[in-house]
């Protein structure tokens, strides 16, 4: 299709590759800080336009219109859900895209591996490997988009249930491997099997997981998924698809590495433990809980020197931000020194609280990480906790019989006074009790988080 000659175009299209390899990397460098996150995805995204485009050069490059025609339907639907997605629901959207990209890595590998084309030694590994993880990536994510969207129920376990999965994972790699023996010659039949095999395996691997554990599987089948989509540039001599799915890959790996690491557990702990859905409670907590009014939770709030806000999954869930902010500036308004801190793990997933506060207009110097605010709570008058519950539980430092023993937390039991802000006795993602809501020095004010935040800018405002 293209009126150049093929030489040219082969180093047309090597150099946009190579432009958009580097978008893609100086994107995700700029992903690592709220302050460039939005601009690294607009960075990310003229490198996928780049390489997609350019793709159209190819030589032999055939249904140029049925490529238009999908890319139209996934770039309509990618925007509309996009748009409308609630930041509760981010999770599971991040899984279906997620999913998208494994099933596109293992498509690819189909069509190498059913063409009739001769293909042995590396490529036929890569292909087959990347087949694997791809398709496992895939039907995994499908399951996780599930069960975190509420489509299924309570985790699938059984007795001999890892036994079964070995055994099903080990059929796939024994097919696979007939397969790259066969040199490209393989039965339509076979390579079926393989394929149906390997999104079984997905499938079952990925039911008796927790729902509360999905956000860290999810980010595992995105690195899969990088990976699986390498192993396919390798097949097809692509250098975008290569370099894209390493980037991707390592940075799903540090990123599952850094959730199991702020959560104290071993990868293998998340996928076998169903954790979340056993009811393990460590040490039983003694005393009472002692409510507190608005109107007295605003005069702790408007005469304190320093608070230190904790945002946690319930503030998500209230889309409460924006009030809390408010009444942050009502409060620095009156010389109140107001901090924000963010656990790793707050939330559903990475960087959860981050988005929040940011699109608030939070102004990130007032947001310290766990390592750097940590030491402050000892100085703060109030620490405010808003929808927050396993990140501040100090029997994480204590109890050794608890599920999130050793997970570090935020030091907001250390702060002079503690208002959490909850609806009820609800638990938190652990499912267990939380020592700090029956301190001596911790108030609860019941109510939901948007409708307890305006509730405390009237009575703030009141004191004038
Ligand atoms: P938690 O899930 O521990 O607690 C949230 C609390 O919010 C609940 O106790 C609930 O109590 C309260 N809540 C719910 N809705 C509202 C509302 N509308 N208004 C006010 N409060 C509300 O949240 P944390 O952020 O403290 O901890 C996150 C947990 O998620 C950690 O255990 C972490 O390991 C886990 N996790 C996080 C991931 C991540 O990447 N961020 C990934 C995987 C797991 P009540 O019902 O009484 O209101």
């Amino acid at each position: 299709m293209s009126a150049l000659s093929p030489s040219l175009t082969h180093e047309l299209i090597q150099a946009a590759y190579f432009i958009a390899a580097l978008l893609f990397i100086v994107g995700l460098k700029r992903m690592s800080s709220p302050k460039g996150a939005r601009g690294g995805i607009v960075w990310a995204g003229v490198g996928m336009l780049i390489a997609s485009l350019i793709t159209f050069l190819w030589p032999g490059m055939r249904n140029d219109i049925l490529i238009l025609v999908a890319i139209f339907i996934g770039g309509v639907a990618a925007w509309w859900s996009g748009k409308r997605v609630s930041m509760t629901a981010m999770p599971q959207m991040v899984a279906l895209y997620n999913g998208m990209g494994g099933g596109a890595a293992a498509a690819i590998a189909c069509q190498e591996l059913v063409r009739g084309r001769p293909i042995a030694g590396a490529p036929a590994v890569l292909a087959v490997t990347g087949a694997i993880i791809g398709a496992v990536s895939f039907s995994g994510s499908l399951i996780a988009f599930a069960k975190l969207q509420g489509l299924i129920g309570k985790s699938l376990r059984y007795g001999a249930q890892q036994a079964v999965n070995s055994v099903m994972l080990l059929a796939t790699l024994a097919l696979g491997g007939w397969i790259v023996a066969l040199h490209g010659a393989a039965p339509l039949w076979m390579v079926s099997a393989f394929f149906a095999l390997a999104l079984l395996v997905g499938i079952l691997i990925t039911l008796p997981i927790g729902g509360a554990d999905m956000p860290v599987v999810i980010s595992l089948y995105n690195a899969c998924t990088g990976l699986a989509v390498a192993f396919e540039g390798f097949v097809l001599a692509n250098a975008a698809m290569i370099i894209a799915g390493m980037v991707v890959g390592a940075a799903g790996t540090l990123l599952t590495q850094l959730m199991a690491k702020a959560m104290n557990r071993s990868l293998a702990n998340v996928l076998f433990s169903n954790f979340g859905e056993v009811s393990v409670q460590g040490e039983e907590v003694s005393g009472a809980l002692k409510p507190i009014d608005t109107p007295d939770a605003a005069v702790m709030l408007a005469y304190a020197q320093k608070v230190i806000v904790v945002p946690g999954y319930g503030m998500a869930v209230a889309q409460a931000q924006h009030k809390i902010w408010e009444l942050c500036q009502l409060l620095i308004d009156r010389g109140v020194t107001v901090r924000f801190a963010i656990h790793p793990v707050a939330g559903r997933m990475p960087g959860h609280m981050n988005v929040l506060l940011a699109e608030a207009g939070v102004p990130y110097d007032l947001i310290g990480d766990l390592e750097e605010i940590n030491g402050e709570f000892e100085t703060a008058d109030v620490a405010l906790i808003i929808g927050a519950n396993d990140v501040v539980n100090p029997v994480a430092r204590t109890d050794k019989s608890s599920p999130i023993y050793g997970m570090p937390i935020l030091n907001a039991d250390r702060a002079k006074n503690v208002i959490v802000i909850k609806r009820g006795k609800g638990a938190g993602f652990s499912g267990i009790e939380n020592a700090l809501f029956y301190l001596d020095n911790t108030r609860m004010l019941y109510g939901d988080a948007q409708k307890a935040g305006a509730e405390l800018i009237q009575a703030v405002k009141a004191l004038d």
